[in-house]
């Protein structure tokens, strides 16, 4: 791809050219004035790129660039980064790959600040709403309420968006292409298509979930920034820099990945059964008391669980393995098992990265159901569930959670550990840059008690030094702007989507996976010029 490209070295941006050669590791990049470069050191910083590539045009030096992970990681942290994302620079972002239907308007602007900082992006949210389908009346969500729903709230929104904007058009339009329900895609994307063939503006396919692994980065270009950025603070970058971990937990998904790249994103685990949110969405209609039932269930099992927030968390996290899989008795007779605890192969299976969730739903439904001996047998007696009294509920409600969650964070911290030997140690993902941040997003990562118990589980196995990020809660779950900030880091680097484009019902993230992942698709184009689909391994950045 890049050896059919000849950017100009004053028109096209720095980011665009370290991206140019994402597909073809090998090829030389062609700049400006007919000349070839090359890069042998993958360590090198933009800056000593950049003076390289300068020094050898005036030369008529042949300079080829280095890896692109290099880049890559070095590009999210150089000053540099910033040059792709002109002022005025703007998109429309449509979302309905589930049950919201999510429109957005986002802009760069320059920062006007007093303590304004040149190389400080800046984002302006023109315009973010979003409707939730009503599925009250149903065991989760219902896909052709869903549907209708997006029917009937997609046109308003955009218009309502298009008020605000003066009818001015945006620079491109991102559209939710996939993984999520095709025909609720549909309604999204041909609406984008339509807008964007209208105002003759580039149309970009947005991965539903690089969306959301990318949340953080864009907290750290809002106006305003939210107080998980309080603390160490770089402005001339984007934070969190690649590489960093990040779970995903939502109502569909339960993933840990390691997001190496813009595109990179590499599954570490994800759910074998039930997704954490499904869990507790499910755990909560079966213990909530009548009255307090109410979507989203997992936020109703919180203000249950904790009706005085952090007041009531009395939380100790486990010092070690052995403690994280103990099983803690109640007074009520039953306890919760840890999940894979008692798997074939005892500590080091329950070790295997994966996730597992429904037999903790099971349990939580049993003991709601069945009568438990004062031993934590659990008998073919049935239970009057009206007799089931508030204080044992809530007891319930508080081992779920924290159940779930010490899982959750269980497998962060096996990645983060060196398992040569068990010396805990930070993982070395590549030869200049160690993991120091941890995203937590998806509708679950709102909620607070998730919050203080990886903080104190990071603290107490030996990774105070980890920052743990959460966006803020509206930009947890499913939402438009996460889809137009991804549309931003994909355009500025120079993909657009062609107009043939059609829903992906599965699509991976990670370019390891059959499908290549996010460049696997078709319908890319990079710097103007159709992306062949990646095959498997293909896109994978070396290592
Ligand atoms: P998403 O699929 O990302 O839109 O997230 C929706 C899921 O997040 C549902 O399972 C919700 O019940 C869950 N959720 C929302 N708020 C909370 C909360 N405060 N605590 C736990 N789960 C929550
Ligand atoms: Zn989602």
């Amino acid at each position: 791809m890049s050896s059919t490209k000849t950017p100009s070295i004053q028109q096209t941006s720095l980011p665009r050219l370290l991206h140019a050669d994402a597909a073809g590791q090998s090829a030389p990049v062609v700049l400006g004035l007919g000349r070839t470069f090359s890069f042998k050191e993958s360590g090198d910083g933009i800056a000593t790129i950049t003076k390289t590539i300068i020094e050898g045009m005036l030369k008529g030096q042949r300079v080829r660039w280095p890896a692109t992970r290099a880049l890559s990681g070095c590009a999210s942290r150089s000053r540099s980064v910033h040059a792709g994302w002109r002022p005025g620079l703007s998109t429309l972002a449509i979302e309905t790959s589930c049950d919201d239907t999510s429109v957005a308007l986002l802009a760069i602007q320059r920062d006007t600040s007093s303590t304004a900082n040149p190389h400080q992006l800046r984002t302006h949210v023109a315009y973010h709403e979003r409707v939730t389908a009503n599925s009250a009346a149903y065991n989760g969500i219902h896909p052709l309420v869903a549907l209708h729903s997006h029917q009937t709230s997609l046109g308003g929104l955009v218009a309502d968006a298009l008020a605000k904007n003066a009818g001015a058009k945006p620079s491109f339009v991102s559209v939710t292409r996939g993984p999520g329900m095709r025909s609720n895609l549909t309604v999204g994307l041909e609406l984008a298509k339509g807008l964007a063939l209208a105002w003759g503006v580039p149309l970009l396919g947005v991965h539903h979930m690089q969306a959301h692994s990318l949340t953080p980065r864009l907290c750290s270009t809002l106006e305003i920034l939210p107080d998980l950025y309080q603390g160490p603070w770089d402005p001339t970058s984007l934070q969190p820099s690649f590489p960093y971990l990040s779970v995903l937990a939502s109502g569909g998904h339960t993933m840990l990945v390691n997001s190496a790249g813009l595109t990179d994103h590499q599954i570490l685990a994800s759910t074998g059964d039930i997704a954490i949110g499904d869990c507790l969405d499910k755990a909560a209609r079966a213990l909530l008391p009548s009255d307090l039932m109410e979507p989203p269930y997992g936020k109703a099992l919180e203000e249950f669980a904790f009706p005085n927030g952090a007041a009531d968390y009395n939380y100790t996290a486990p010092v070690n393995r052995g403690e994280e899989l103990t099983r803690r008795a109640t007074k009520w007779g039953w306890s919760l098992g840890v999940p894979l605890a008692d798997s074939k192969g005892g500590e080091k299976s329950s070790r295997r990265m994966v996730f597992s969730f429904a037999g903790l739903l099971t349990s939580v439904q049993r003991f709601m159901r069945q009568k438990v001996t004062e031993d934590g047998t659990i008998t073919a007696e049935l239970r009057d569930a009206e007799l089931i009294s508030i204080e044992e509920r809530r007891d319930l409600a508080r081992e779920v959670l924290r159940v779930s969650f010490e899982h959750l964070v269980s497998r962060i911290l096996i990645r983060l550990e060196d398992t040569v030997g068990r010396k805990v140690k930070p993982v070395q993902v590549d030869a200049t840059r160690e993991i120091d941040t941890v995203v937590i997003s998806g509708g679950v990562a709102s909620n607070r008690y998730l919050r203080h118990l990886l903080r104190a589980m990071l603290d107490a196995r030996g990774y105070a030094h980890i920052k743990a990020i959460f966006p803020p809660p509206n930009l947890c779950t499913d939402n438009a702007l996460m889809i137009a900030w991804a549309g931003m880091e994909m355009y500025t680097t120079g993909y657009q989507s062609t107009f043939d484009i059609t829903p992906i019902r599965k699509w991976s993230m990670d370019p390891r996976a059959e499908d290549g992942g996010i460049l696997g698709a078709e319908g890319w184009i990079h710097d103007g010029n159709p992306l062949p689909a990646v095959q498997k391994s293909q896109a994978i950045t070396p290592p």
